[in-house]
């Protein structure tokens, strides 16, 4: 894999940057999304979007640019370099959207896609439930069908941004319980529907990013059905993969990615001892090298990718890695703040790396646990013998065809 510009390349590289330099500092000083800055960072998506930054790979019948993988990465690497935040509407631009790609309707098509990008519509996941996270085929929120349409009765949990979401993509129930994962459907829920009731729940960062979802006799059209009715589970594997491949990476989206570290880390060097400088110098160094792995791990994901086809199982090893990363990150930034790390607030009041930091066992679960990633790379990627799968009640069964792992 050559990893130079080529000349065409270099001309966009500078163009981005440009454009980033231009817009981005005024719309934006925050990385992260919080209830009072969904607007600006809808505007700030919006804006991108007019500079052809987002969504550039996808086709231009659907509101993209038909560019290429490696203008993506260009991109990619240019937010980082300007400390962008993350685009609010992610999960639609990187799950929701290849979905509807993939599995919907014309009409669908035409109708979501367009808006994805532009940011004027943001999406979220409705998957994970009380009892079916890791074992998604477990999902119990039951969809009936009606003379018109279905009625959707049940409830999810840990829904990234359904706070400021008007769809999500919902699993539900439309077989009975022992079908497991064949008798699933997936269903665009309008947020806004009657009988949604959506509440914010508070992580130990401090902020209220995902939320308890219930769902309680909420009509849908029929054709709110994306995909097959029973085939939920090809939509549910594709959001899934997709959620991997976006959220494997270098921590750049989540402020720890090899610009930001660099940053930080020198903000901070002259405040440390002699002794102490040293030990973070090897740290840091060791964390910039896996973050560079990172990178160039999910850069021939991505190079594959765009020779076609969906992103595989191979995505895990991203998530996985970067998961480890973002705790390690996490730990050199607070050793950089010395016993004050408790106490610490940044002088634009934010707390950096107390976010990276409590962040990060949360990221290793989202989309996946590690357990759950390692399982597959060893059964489906190293061809290794499957783990026993222990039956004590449909509840609690996992197995190869039914977990979140996507096997
Ligand atoms: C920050 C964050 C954001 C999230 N965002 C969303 C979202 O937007 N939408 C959504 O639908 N969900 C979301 N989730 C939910 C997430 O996908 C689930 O938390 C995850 O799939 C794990 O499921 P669980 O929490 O039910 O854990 P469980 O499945 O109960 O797992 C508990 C423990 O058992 C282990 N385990 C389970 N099965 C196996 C197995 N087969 N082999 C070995 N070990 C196993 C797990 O690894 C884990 O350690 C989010 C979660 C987090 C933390």
């Amino acid at each position: 894999m050559d990893i130079s510009d080529s000349p065409e390349e270099s001309t966009f590289r500078v163009t981005v940057r440009q454009f980033i330099e231009d817009n981005l500092h005024s719309l934006v000083s925050s990385r992260g999304a919080s209830a009072d800055n969904v607007d600006t960072l809808k505007h700030a998506q919006s804006v991108l979007y007019s500079g052809g930054l987002v969504g550039v790979t996808w086709p231009k019948e659907y509101g993209g640019a038909g560019g290429t993988v490696v203008q993506q990465l260009i991109i990619n690497e240019e937010l980082d370099r300007a400390q962008a935040p993350r685009l609010i509407g992610w999960m639609g631009v990187g799950l929701c959207g290849p979905a509807i790609i993939t599995h919907g309707t014309g009409e669908q098509k035409s109708r979501y896609l367009t808006n994805i990008l532009t940011g004027e519509e943001i999406w979220c996941q409705l998957f994970s439930e009380p009892g079916a996270g890791s074992d998604l085929a477990a999902v119990a929120t039951k969809a009936v069908p009606t003379e018109d349409g279905w009625v959707l009765r049940g409830q999810k949990v840990w829904n990234t941004g359904a706070h400021w979401s008007d769809y999500g993509v919902a699993l539900a129930r439309t077989g009975s319980p022992e079908d497991r994962h064949r008798g699933l459907t997936a269903f665009v829920v309008d947020m806004s529907a009657p009988g949604v009731t959506v509440r914010p729940l508070r992580e130990m960062t401090g902020h209220a990013a995902f939320n308890e979802v219930f769902l309680e006799d909420v009509e849908l059209p029929a054709n709110a059905v994306l995909g097959e009715v029973g085939q939920g589970w090809a939509v549910a594997l594709t959001m899934l993969m997709n959620e991997r491949f976006v959220v494997g990476g270098d921590g750049s989206t989540y402020g720890a990615g090899p610009g930001a570290l660099t940053s930080e880390v020198r903000k901070a060097l002259p405040q440390l001892s002699e002794s102490s400088r040293e030990l973070v110098l090897q740290e840091y160094a060791a964390c910039w090298i896996e973050a560079l792995a990172c990178r160039m791990t999910g850069n021939r994901l991505i190079s594959r990718v765009s020779q076609g086809g969906e992103p595989g199982p191979e995505g895990s090893v991203g998530k996985l890695a970067l998961g480890a990363l973002l705790k390690r990150v996490g730990s050199l930034g607070l050793s950089l703040q010395g016993e004050t790390a408790v106490f610490a607030a940044a002088p634009d009041g934010t707390n950096h790396w107390q976010n990276v930091a409590m962040f990060a066992p949360g990221l290793s679960l989202a989309g996946g646990t590690p357990e759950v990633m390692k399982n597959i790379l060893g059964e489906r990627i190293l061809g290794l013998p499957p783990e026993p799968r222990v039956t004590a009640s449909p509840a609690l069964t996992t197995s190869p065809t039914a977990s979140r792992d996507g096997a």
